[in-house]
């Protein structure tokens, strides 16, 4: 059973491990697009890592408002992979109004910037021309909200290939550095990807608006690498503006879901309907599949009747599928939950199986977390073992 702490206590170790022993040298272009030499020390790095993520309950706050904050920026203005492409490819510094008409058409969103107004200039970095290119933090949570690119830009190193994958350069500090592993491991760990933003920007020419002749593109990309150096880029691929809120979601879910609950990654559409209660029920190999599992893993029933019989010690027809979720709740709240959804269901013993299923919801989530659901045992390697 893993908690999402954990989780990210584990994420946290993965990147202890890609810290150079040694002092790190290298030479960098910033923004001016002058090289400049940089070193930093093994400590340096701990530090960082420290100072930024060594607070668990600081960052869940912090991440769940960004969350908040990237899922209505991506519901209003996220273009769809395609068009945000299309854009960047054209290499082009100004557009004009054929362009922009062709790359709505696709799906593509755009916006004037930002102008900084008023006493605390206010308006997001994303989208204002008087910033340079780069990284840009959700304010005051240190957090990464996105990347702005200038078509045309300086760093070599970012680029976007043709499968829509980003590849983005490294800040030449090692806390953004950190930042960048952080983004990775945690996401690997959690098995759901960070979500960024990335904004592009383009000269538009607009008489009588004389602040705004620039206007921007927003696109949303999840990373999609996992790099074992702390200087590496960082890869992104671009994702529909469905997709980025699906993973927002379950993030928040995840997030706030604390306590000593096991975290379950999203669960593949093939497995929930090729795996629900009725198709076990039916499918005698499947549900071999399943005790195989359950016996090879040493695994035992997880109510107190049979005292925590092993599976391996009963009969077939001694081994009976649950519900976390009863059915008999199931039918007076109907429609509420998925109750055939292999995330609710779990192996017990004949004598146990009707006692546990009124120990819902903590007591039996508590019992079950410890072997597992149904599942939890397709996501963990079911049919993989049973492959080979
Ligand atoms: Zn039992």
């Amino acid at each position: 059973m893993q908690t999402i702490q954990e989780i990210y206590n584990q994420a946290l170790e993965d990147i202890l491990k890609i810290i150079p022993d040694n002092v790190y040298f290298f030479r960098q272009a910033s923004n001016d697009g002058i090289l400049r030499s940089y070193s930093i020390t093994p400590k340096d790095f701990r530090k960082s890592l420290e100072n930024k993520y060594g607070d668990f309950e600081k960052f869940t706050k912090n991440f769940t408002t960004h969350l908040l904050g990237q899922k209505n920026i991506v519901a209003a203005f996220a273009s769809t992979p395609t068009s945000f492409a299309d854009a960047w490819n054209m290499k082009s510094d100004e557009l004009i109004a054929e362009d922009v008409i062709s790359l709505t058409k696709s799906g593509g969103h755009f916006q004037f910037n930002q102008i900084p107004y008023g006493p605390n200039k206010s308006g997001s970095s994303l989208y204002q021309n008087n910033y340079a290119k780069g990284l840009v933090h959700s304010k005051g949570t240190g957090i990464i909200k996105g990347f702005r690119h200038k078509t045309g830009g300086v760093y070599e190193a970012d680029s976007l290939n043709e499968m829509g994958i980003f590849t983005y350069a490294t800040p030449n500090n090692s806390a953004g550095m950190i930042d960048y592993r952080f983004a990775e491991y945690f996401s690997k760990r959690v098995r759901l990807p960070y979500i960024f933003l990335v904004t592009q920007w383009f000269k538009y020419s607009t008489n009588y608006e004389d602040l705004n002749n620039w206007i921007y593109m927003t696109g949303v990309a999840k990373v999609c690498s996992t790099a074992s150096h702390p200087h590496d880029p960082i890869k992104l691929q671009l994702v529909s503006k469905d997709e980025a809120i699906k993973i927002l979601n379950d993030f928040l879910e995840v997030i706030q879901t604390k306590g000593s609950f096991r975290v379950r990654p999203p669960f593949p559409e093939h497995l929930r309907l090729g795996w629900s209660y009725s198709k076990i029920k039916q499918d005698k190999d499947k549900r071999k599949k399943i005790i195989d599992y359950a016996v090879k893993h040493r695994l035992r029933c997880p109510g107190d009747k049979c005292k925590n019989v092993f599976f391996k010690e009963l009969k077939l027809s001694e081994i009976h599928i649950g519900h976390r979720i009863s059915q008999n709740w199931n039918s007076q709240n109907s429609g509420v939950a998925d109750v055939h959804h292999p995330y609710n269901l779990y192996l017990s013993c004949n004598k146990c199986n009707i006692s546990l299923s009124e120990k819902y919801p903590t007591e039996i989530d508590e019992l079950i977390n410890k072997i597992g659901t149904i599942g939890d045992w397709l996501m963990s390697g079911l049919l993989d073992e049973e492959d080979k």
